[in-house]
């Protein structure tokens, strides 16, 4: 999996499927289907790039989105299948002279994994533009699948929280509901985030952005708490607390998964220790892990 994921660690699955083209949602659907009546697990990755996968892998079916690409329009409304590279959507947005995604210019990504995580930077978040999202998923009833669209409703997305957290469906597509806006307007505030990200140093090495959330409790970012502690460049084994951000962890060449969750795990530590604070992760830990020491 190190290879489908931004961190670039993750041991392998026991089998990896990347359906592409239009035959994608029928295939996808015979495959939940079996997976689920054989008892097989089924992981679903869009771009892999708020992942931590463990060593050891993932066991059971990984289902990769990244062949499910595309954007259909009617005027401002663009719907993109759940593949499509985020960077990718913003920048048909930009050729049709649409504003809205600009925010999220750079970001790392597929729109299914975008909406599932409801992604924000610079102010704004996903759901701020979503209109709804066609799922796919499993009847509490009777086990059959239900292929529906869902309305985006404000009060069921929060900070880095969609109503699809809960439920696990396969996001199979997104509408977006944009305004007409002055092309180099669009160009030159998406020129802005991506210089904005590379000073940041976000494409330097391997990552997944931000590892732990941000709470207003804390009264600060929770970078700046970590900073403040001397913890950037701190490392264990190839991973490192970027020297340049307290809440970026980086695989400087050789990092394990294990490398990375246990750094995260001494920073979380010795936060708690210092301040109180307890930070909550905003990767995702993927796959098989040995937690008997944690
Ligand atoms: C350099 C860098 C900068 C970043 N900056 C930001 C930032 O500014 N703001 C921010 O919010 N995040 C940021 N991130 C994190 C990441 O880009 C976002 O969280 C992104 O939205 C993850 O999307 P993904 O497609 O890669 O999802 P993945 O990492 O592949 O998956 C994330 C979760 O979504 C689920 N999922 C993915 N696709 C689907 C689907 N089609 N159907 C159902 N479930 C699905 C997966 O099962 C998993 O649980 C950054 C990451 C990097 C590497």
């Amino acid at each position: 999996m190190a290879a489908h994921t931004a961190f670039k660690v993750g041991g392998p699955a026991d089998l990896w499927v990347r359906p592409r083209g239009d035959c994608f949602p029928g295939f996808t659907a015979a495959l939940l289907f079996e997976a689920r009546s054989l008892g097989i697990p089924l992981f679903i990755l869009g771009g892999g790039a708020n992942l931590v996968v463990s060593d050891a892998g993932i066991r059971g079916i990984v289902l990769d989105t990244s062949g499910w690409t595309g954007c259909t329009g009617d005027g401002p409304v663009l719907r993109f299948r759940a593949g499509t590279a985020v960077d990718d959507a913003v920048e048909a947005a930009a050729e049709r002279g649409l504003g809205g995604l600009e925010f999220l210019a750079g970001m790392p990504g597929a729109i299914g994994g975008a909406v599932w995580m409801n992604a924000r930077c610079y102010g704004r978040q996903v759901s701020d533009a979503l209109l709804r999202t066609e799922i796919v998923e499993h009847s509490p009833l009777d086990g059959s699948l239900n292929r529906v669209w869902v309305p985006c409703k404000s009060e069921d997305f929060g900070y880095k929280r969609s109503p699809f957290q809960k439920r696990s469906p396969l996001i199979l597509a997104a509408e977006f509901g944009l305004e007409k806006r002055a092309v180099p307007e669009i160009r030159r505030e998406m020129a802005e985030h991506r210089r904005d990200r590379e000073e940041k140093g976000h494409y330097r090495y391997p990552s997944a952005g931000s590892v732990f959330k941000n709470s207003r409790e804390f009264g600060k970012p929770t970078g700046k708490i970590i900073d403040e502690l001397g913890l950037r460049g701190y490392s264990v084994g190839g991973a490192q607390v970027a020297p340049w951000h307290g809440n970026i962890i980086i695989n400087t060449g050789n990092a394990t998964a294990a490398d990375i969750r246990e750094l995260m795990e001494q920073a979380a530590e010795k936060v708690r220790d210092a301040t109180g604070f307890v930070l909550e992760p905003e990767i995702i830990f993927a796959g098989e892990w040995d937690l008997s020491n944690t």
